[in-house]
């Protein structure tokens, strides 16, 4: 038997898994966006050097995109903005946008939003 608030808190669950894949599909876009500008000092090409977070507990975010340059003389680092890495006041900003994504679907007005939010 099913009593309102395991309903509740499954509906609950259900929308926090599907938001956890969204950030992590916005932060995939956002680093792949940045490793195909390149190395912003010296145009060189960029190489995956992720950081390792190795924060326990959340869903499997022990990681965070980052990118280092291939240059000999140069091997400056470039991180890629994260919507999972975000202060708590700018992280509520975009979860209200992303979640309006999810329900309305995806428009450029949502995209400079969250553009925006992360000051870009
Ligand atoms: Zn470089």
């Amino acid at each position: 038997m099913e009593n309102h608030t395991g309903e509740t808190w499954c509906q609950k669950h259900l929308a926090d898994q599907q938001l956890f894949q969204l950030l992590e599909k916005v932060d995939a876009d956002f680093a792949e966006e940045a490793r195909q500008q390149g190395c912003p000092f010296c145009g060189g090409k960029l190489h995956r050097a992720d950081y390792d977070r190795k924060p326990r507990g959340g869903p499997q975010w022990d990681w965070r995109y980052s990118f280092c340059c291939a240059k000999e003389d140069c091997r400056r680092r470039r991180t890629p903005p994260s919507v999972r890495f975000l202060g708590r006041k700018v992280y509520a900003g975009v979860v209200v946008v992303l979640v309006s994504t999810m329900v309305h679907g995806l428009n450029e007005e949502r995209v400079r939003r969250i553009r925006q939010l992360l000051g870009r």
